[in-house]
């Protein structure tokens, strides 16, 4: 047993009062928190920095790990779109579930204990069956043309069904606005309330992205001409990909919203008054190596979005750390509230994963994963406690 305390100790929703001593069994598990005054035990570890519960990775694609090094970076996301379906298949399925027992490793070294995962196939059930991190999987679903829907949602139940056959929580979801059609969406969010399952979307992640719903124009056009898919079914509606998709959703089921680089005020306002179980996912490192651009995070504070942290694939960022996507977030928004990132990074993904009472904050009894945040000139790093 170890008996631990630290400057300051973060539950997963605030800080404890000082003095706080956590008691950490050999496996990991947390039996107490204690007050020091109360505490019998006098081999008391002292540490400088913050102890706060185990991260929540809500934005991964594990299955994309290959490709770490291979994109471009700054391309913007049509490109970076076609370079990843490019080269998708260049490597072996060996040296591929190679790369994803890696990034699993590398997020466990990295404090991190869940993980929403993106996934198009059932190439990771593999590596997620011998991980310690608790995995739960999105199935992405793509069709913009309504006619697909029910094919394409046929297929994305079967694929779920084999995440779950395999003891591996998992859900749908649709890839983004201008991927999948409101009839995609709408059927796979009521299935997620069925299942009582989260879901994800990537959203508004480019300008392209808007572009393409107001008016039907912009560099979307480019990437179905590349690739050969008609869209003369697609009509414009002078509305933002968010404002036209957001009724779609099934409003009782929780819906992360990820990147958000191009949500405006209005959009957080329509998106929000709609629907009250909505997530926002900050991805900034995934962003700066994209469009090289962030999302406006004090404008969703200041509309009291939930924040939740994704790493996104290794495709479009260097490492899966939630400690370095807070210090990204933190050189270019100095001003925003430690606390509130700490909240983001772990009580408010886990909610959002519906594993609060696993994850996400100091629980008695649950393995929830402990780290200490330590801080050398404005850059935190963490180690693992338990
Ligand atoms: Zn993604």
């Amino acid at each position: 047993m170890r008996y631990v305390t630290a400057d300051r100790i973060f539950s997963g929703k605030e800080y404890l009062p000082k003095n706080t001593v956590l008691a950490i069994t050999n496996e990991g598990v947390l039996t107490d928190l204690i007050s020091e005054e109360n505490s019998a035990n006098s081999n008391i570890e002292r540490l400088n920095g913050i102890i706060c519960p185990g991260f929540i990775n809500t934005h991964c694609h594990l299955e994309l790990s290959h490709l770490k090094g291979i994109i471009k970076q700054h391309t913007g996301i049509v490109d970076f779109g076609l370079s990843v379906i490019k080269h998708r298949n260049d490597q072996s399925p060996e040296e591929q579930i190679e790369a994803m027992l890696h990034a699993d490793a590398e997020m466990q070294k990295q404090g991190i204990v869940a993980v929403g995962d993106i996934s198009n196939t059932s190439a990771s059930i593999a590596a997620k069956k011998k991980s310690d991190l608790y995995y739960h999987t999105f199935v992405e679903l793509i069709a913009l043309n309504p006619e697909r829907s029910e094919i394409v949602f046929e297929e994305g139940k079967q694929l779920e069904s084999e995440f779950k056959s395999n003891n591996l929580s998992a859900s749908l979801a649709p890839h983004a606005p201008y991927s999948a059609s409101l009839k995609l969406i709408e059927q796979l969010s009521n299935h997620c309330y069925s299942t009582k399952q989260p879901t994800s979307i990537h959203n508004q992640e480019s300008k392209a992205e808007n572009d393409f719903f107001i008016n039907k124009t912009g560099n979307y056009l480019r990437l179905y001409e590349t690739l050969n898919i008609a869209i003369s079914y697609f009509k414009p509606t002078q509305k933002s990909s968010l404002q036209s998709v957001i009724n779609a959703f099934n409003i009782a089921v929780n819906t992360l919203m990820v990147h958000n680089t191009f949500t405006n005020k209005e959009d957080l306002q329509v998106a929000q008054s709609f629907h009250k179980q909505l997530y926002w996912c900050l991805c900034p490192k995934a962003n700066l190596f994209i469009e090289n651009l962030l999302p406006d995070i004090q404008l969703m504070i200041s509309n009291n979005c939930k924040l939740t942290f994704g790493t996104d694939s290794l495709a479009s960022n260097t490492g899966l750390s939630i400690i370095d996507e807070i210090n990204t977030i933190v050189k270019k928004n100095p001003e925003v509230s430690f606390e509130l990132l700490l909240k983001a990074a772990t009580y408010d993904g886990a909610e959002f994963l519906g594993i609060e009472d696993q994850f996400g904050s100091l629980l008695k009894n649950r393995k929830c994963g402990i780290n200490l945040i330590e801080e050398n000139s404005g850059n935190y790093t963490i180690k693992k406690l338990a």
